[in-house]
């Protein structure tokens, strides 16, 4: 039927019937739309998990090869700073004696908080499991976070073999809020999975190089002093020996040994004379610089190593040690323990030895020179 032959009823019925038509379109357009950012978020949510995933293999990979803990920060930092480039954080990691957490990485322009604080400062710390705070503003927040701010933030704990290492911490924008709108993709839960992941993968990383830097100080440190111990300082010394040759520079060596330290153990105590040479590898640790080598050469004898320096300034150092070991007080607990002398020996490359063997024998008969001679007191190697 043409449209002059219908009623005008007929025409209103037509006219229904289009409007339906284009409000169905409509609709359909619509959901199209929507089933498109969908597909378009699960893309790019694939693709940021794709991305993680890459970066947390990489950081993994990058982890086995470190030699050191302090590589490994660099590595660690690298990595979070590019998983969590929308928060800021930081991780803490807790000292030899748990007794203090120390901020090893820290990211992000939102760095307020204490860099150094006590694990009892960190309600993840003290509960073992992941704390997160929505809203820091009114919620209960730990103490090594700062002032109450409108931020959020995780602290998850890393464990690793049982024992805890510290903290991964991670602050942002309080969640849900119109940070998130533009990244609808990334929820809150989404963030907390991806911290505890790569706290996993740190914690693992972390436990082996403390352990392999525990095994390789063991091989060369002494354990009652913590100097180098022997082997070390004479696989050193012939090392810095070649060195000094190639370069054509000096090299000093003193020897010292503790005046009458068999009465000292007598008088106070075998546990009195450990506590002396304790101290004594201390006061020694704080007097040499990053290159020297100080070492116990074996019961209360010890050898420093001083690469690129003359007989002048090993004597003048040898003549600080022997007069600043006197300052050396063994406190309340051993209090009558003063007056503890050195005697040391004084030899240097090339004039009194050009190896190994000569230059030890040297700096020894100097050390024995300055016992004979009353001890307490420096003696130069002779010759040269
Ligand atoms: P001198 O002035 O001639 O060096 O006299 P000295 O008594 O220091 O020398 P001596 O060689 O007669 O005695 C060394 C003492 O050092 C004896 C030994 O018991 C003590 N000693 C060595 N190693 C240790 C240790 O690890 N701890 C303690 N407490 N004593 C040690
Ligand atoms: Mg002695
Ligand atoms: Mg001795």
């Amino acid at each position: 039927m043409r449209d002059e032959d219908k009623s005008k009823e007929e025409l209103i019925q037509d006219l229904f019937e289009a409007r339906a038509q284009v409000l169905e379109l409509r609709i359909l357009e619509n959901e199209h739309k929507k089933a498109q950012n969908v597909l378009q978020n699960a893309k790019t949510e694939l693709e940021l998990h794709a991305r993680e995933i890459a970066l947390l293999s990489e950081m993994g990979e990058l982890l086995q090869t470190c030699l050191t803990l302090d590589e490994s920060y660099t590595v660690i930092d690298h990595t979070l700073q590019q998983l969590f480039n929308e928060e800021s954080g930081a991780l803490c990691v807790l000292d030899h004696e748990q007794n203090l957490v120390d901020t090893m990485v820290a990211w992000g322009e939102d760095s307020t908080g204490e860099k150094v604080f006590a694990p009892e400062d960190c309600w993840a710390l003290r509960r073992g499991q992941l704390y997160s705070v929505g809203d820091a503003s009114n919620g209960i927040i730990c103490k090594h976070v700062g002032p109450p701010t409108a931020i959020s933030y995780i602290c998850v704990p890393m464990i690793a073999q049982g024992e805890t290492l510290g903290i991964l911490h991670i602050r942002s924008n309080p969640w849900g809020a119109s940070d998130l709108s533009d990244q609808p993709i990334r929820t809150a839960e989404s963030k907390w999975q991806l911290a505890l992941t790569v706290s996993e993968h740190i914690s693992l990383a972390l436990a082996n190089l403390k352990l392999r830097e525990s095994l390789r100080s063991q091989a060369i440190r002494d354990p009652l002093t913590g100097l180098f111990n022997r082997r070390y300082m004479e696989e050193s010394l012939e090392r810095e020996l070649r060195r000094a040759q190639r370069k054509g520079v000096p090299l000093g060596i003193i020897m010292m040994d503790i005046d009458h330290f068999k009465r000292f153990n007598d008088n106070f105590g075998h546990a009195a004379g450990d506590y002396l040479l304790r101290e004594l590898g201390i006061f020694l640790k704080t007097l040499v610089r990053g290159e020297d080598i100080a070492s116990r050469y074996g019961g209360e004898e010890f050898i420093v190593v001083f690469p690129e320096t003359s007989l002048e300034e090993t004597m003048q150092r040898a003549e600080h040690i022997r007069r600043d070991v006197k300052t050396l007080k063994l406190g309340e607990q051993f209090p009558k323990t003063e007056g503890v002398t050195l005697s040391l020996g004084v030899a240097v490359f090339p004039q009194h030895g050009s190896n190994y063997e000569q230059l030890l024998k040297s700096v020894d008969t100097a050390l024995y020179q300055a016992k004979n001679d009353g001890r307490d007191r420096v003696a130069v190697a002779k010759g040269g």
